[in-house]
């Protein structure tokens, strides 16, 4: 049957007279049909399961359809019938099952594994109102629950269920599966667990609730507010029954295949994403003992079996736990963790290596790297760190466990279906070879001095700027000029990050227009980000960006020359429209703090100029294209790590030279605080005067010099176009499937087919 009478036949009227919605709702089943009957893996084979407290997957109608082979088929089929498809894929509610880049990577590795024809599944857990909604109120960020799941949903139930004991009771798991469907290959599935209890109705106003409640609650939101006891309780809870229904999942397959449990590392490889689900180290090896293993050889096994990344040098974001919560909420893990520790106490008495220290805390990333064959960073610059810095007692003892995969993006959802008139434009002119290996976009060096080529890239951008232009009218009501020239910061609020930088731009930008320096063209600064609903000074420079937006909006001068828009509720569906639209790159982290980055390749293979900091995978772009299509600026991370090293920053120091002093006081002037809370604003000063543990003055003069360049250079239309296509054109390196297939070939070894 072919595609416009089967999507008929599910419909069970004709396509013209079908709404969007019953579409949208016949397009996913179809979907579901058509991948059901696709090939799944050989049970014999080794199999990865990738496991993740996040995965940030996005919309899927498009990515499924283009995966599938048939996008441009429906698309025709929907059009003739006077059907649009972004429309239809406009109904699709985005999960927000994470929180930013390490979520995004887990996804975009699924995608990856499933294209190249790997024998992988991802594990974690099916939060029912995912991270939260943003949405603002006084020029303040406030939190709703995001209600994504609807009764037709990507979600298929299956029969799988498991009982996961912790110390006061027992709660049941229910497996709902999701499909990742490889591009133009097999299927693999996102394994999402669920309690069977669960009550939705324990949500009573924003996102509060009871966190007692485990039996009702457990699997409601990401990251429940940890600031308290209870919060604290509610994650190890949470993380346990993520990896003991995973754990119980892995053993029940291999049963079934009839493997012998002691080969479990010859058939099984595991990856943690981070240090959340790493009590399947200690969950496994119990388990393993429970099946008549003696516990040294379980953990031989477990250990062959399992493999780390680490995302961060953020020491507070290297979980600990208080081994009398564990003790709490998981007794049984206890026995396991002590004979851990003991093991490594006996072989290493360096206190920097136990897994529970003086305090009584356990150490959830030390128990992954004694107890994992490999330890990896996500970019060169961060792997580097590790070693030599942040892991450094840890290298010592392993230099062998130590590697380095640097990220990657799918470019089947980054530039395929986000950017889908520069996808095909590249096929016109470069054949689509690319799409199977992304190093071939190299190919479009050819057309360095191709006025043609030059100017179509240019007219993609500017076609893209419309669309956001629109997007950004109709969702936030605010007017941008396309032939501005766009910059954009979008990702989670963080410090290390640097926002409060950029909005200090602003203000220098403001001042300068209103001292009368009538910028060469308009500038439209763009953010979006969410801040942690604990984190204070993220909320305050989420504040400051508010008020900012209004005091520019109203500036009836100023307002011709300068933007700023803050997006509201930053997401994958917000970033598939941002990232094809953008001139200039912002990735101004302080160097050394930011592990790797992924925003940066999206904007780099969309065609974007990156303006950054020699940080994360920054330091690889800047390899790849040259110093001249790149601007970077700021000291660098040996430097800033010295300055930790010594504590010799002082921020009053560079608050005190004239024009800094000028831009952080304005933060807190009757102009700004007009349109905000004072009180909110005099802290983030203060905070910047007194403390800036992220060092945003110290670079502050030198991102203002670069950027004044960086938009000069824009002026120089040629040249900037040159810039874009060798971005693009240099882009291939940060396929994940380069990461994917670098990360089978050294730690999951699974057979590679064609
Ligand atoms: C890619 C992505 C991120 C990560 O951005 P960074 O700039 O690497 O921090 C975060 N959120 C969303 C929605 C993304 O698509």
């Amino acid at each position: 049957m072919n595609l416009e009478n089967q999507l008929k036949k599910i419909l069970d009227k004709k396509i013209k007279d079908a709404s969007n919605e019953e579409l949208y709702i016949a397009t996913l089943k179809l979907c579901k049909e058509l991948s059901n009957k696709k090939p799944t893996n050989s049970k014999d084979e080794k199999k990865l399961y990738y496991i993740s407290a996040e995965f940030l997957i996005g919309k899927l109608l498009s990515n499924n359809l283009i995966n599938l082979g048939i996008y441009k088929e429906l698309k025709e089929i929907l059009e003739k019938n006077n059907k649009n498809i972004v429309e239809i894929e406009e109904i699709e509610n985005e999960p927000s099952l994470g929180n930013g880049g390490l979520g995004r990577l887990a996804a975009c590795f699924l995608d990856s594994i499933a294209t190249l024809g790997l024998n992988g599944d991802g594990i974690g857990l099916n939060y029912h109102f995912g991270l939260f909604k943003q949405t603002f109120k006084n020029n303040k960020q406030t939190e709703e629950k995001n209600d994504w799941i609807s009764s037709d949903s990507w979600l298929n139930k299956t029969e799988t269920s498991f009982k996961v004991d912790f110390k006061n009771l027992s709660v049941t798991s229910k497996l709902y599966d999701i499909d990742v469907i490889g591009y133009n290959n097999n299927v693999n599935k996102l394994h999402l667990f669920d309690i069977e209890s669960v009550d939705e109705k324990l949500v009573k106003k924003g996102i509060s609730f009871n966190q007692t409640d485990i039996k009702k609650g457990l699997t409601l939101f990401l990251y429940p507010d940890d600031s308290t006891k209870e919060g604290q309780l509610l994650r190890i809870y949470q993380q346990y029954f993520m990896v003991s229904s995973g754990a119980q999942l892995i053993i029940k397959e291999e049963k079934e295949k009839g493997h012998d449990l002691r080969n479990l590392d010859k058939h099984v490889a595991i990856q943690i994403n981070d240090t959340h689900p790493t009590m399947v180290i200690p969950e496994l090896i119990r388990l393993l003992s429970l099946e008549g293993i003696e516990m040294k050889e379980a953990i031989r096994i477990v250990t062959n079996t399992c493999a780390y990344t680490n995302h961060t040098i953020l020491s507070e974001a290297l979980e600990k736990w208080p081994y009398e919560y564990l003790n709490e909420v998981v007794p049984q893990l206890m026995p396991i963790i002590e004979a851990l520790d003991a093991i490594v106490n006996v072989k290493y008495p360096n206190k920097e290596l136990a897994i529970i220290d003086e305090n009584k805390r356990v150490h959830m990333a030390r128990i992954d790297m004694h107890f994992s064959h490999s330890i990896n960073g996500v970019a060169a610059l961060h792997t580097e760190i590790l070693k030599n810095e942040e892991l450094k007692p840890f290298y010592e003892i392993y230099p062998e466990k130590f590697n380095n995969k640097t990220n990657g993006i799918t470019f089947r959802r980054w530039l395929m279906h986000a950017n889908y008139e520069l996808s095909d434009w590249l096929d016109s002119m470069i054949g689509d070879s690319w799409k199977k290996n992304a190093f071939d976009l190299e190919k479009l060096l050819y057309f360095y001095n191709d006025e043609g080529a030059l100017n179509a890239i240019e007219q993609i951008k500017l076609n893209n700027k419309v669309k956001l232009a629109n997007y950004i009218k109709e969702h936030e009501n605010i007017d941008i000029d396309p032939n501005s020239v766009f910059l954009i910061q979008i990702k989670r609020l963080h410090e290390y990050k640097r926002q409060q930088m950029n909005a200090l731009y602003v203000i220098h930008k403001y001042l300068d227009i209103k001292s009368g320096n009538i910028p060469q063209r308009p500038i439209t600064c763009i953010f979006g980000a969410k801040a942690a609903p604990a984190y204070t000074m993220a909320k305050n420079i989420i504040h400051l960006l508010l008020c900012l937006q209004d005091l520019i909006k109203n500036d009836p001068i100023v307002s011709k020359h300068l933007k700023l828009v803050m997006v509201t509720n930053y997401n994958v569906t917000y970033a598939e429209k941002l990232i094809p639209a953008c001139d200039i790159s912002e990735q101004i982290s302080l160097a050394s703090k930011e592990a790797s980055g992924t925003g940066n390749m999206k904007f780099m293979l969309n065609g974007a100029v990156t303006l950054g900091t020699e940080d994360g995978a920054n330091v690889e772009i800047h390899q790849l294209v040259g110093d001249d299509n790149i601007f970077i600026f700021g000291q660098s991370s040996d430097e800033i790590i010295e300055h930790y090293n010594k504590h010799d920053y002082i921020s009053r120091h560079y608050y005190e030279k004239d024009e800094i002093k000028k831009l952080v006081d304005f933060i807190v002037s009757d102009d700004v605080s007009k349109y905000g809370d004072i009180n909110l604003l005099n802290d983030l000063r203060n905070e910047l005067i007194n403390k800036d543990w992220f060092m945003t003055l110290l670079d502050l003069q030198d991102y203002i010099n670069t950027k004044e360049y960086a938009l000069k250079v824009y002026e120089d239309r040629e040249r900037w176009k040159r810039m874009a296509l060798v971005n693009i054109a240099k882009a291939g390196y940060f396929s994940s499937d380069r990461t994917i297939a670098e990360y089978n070939h050294d730690i999951w070894k699974l057979p590679v087919k064609n």
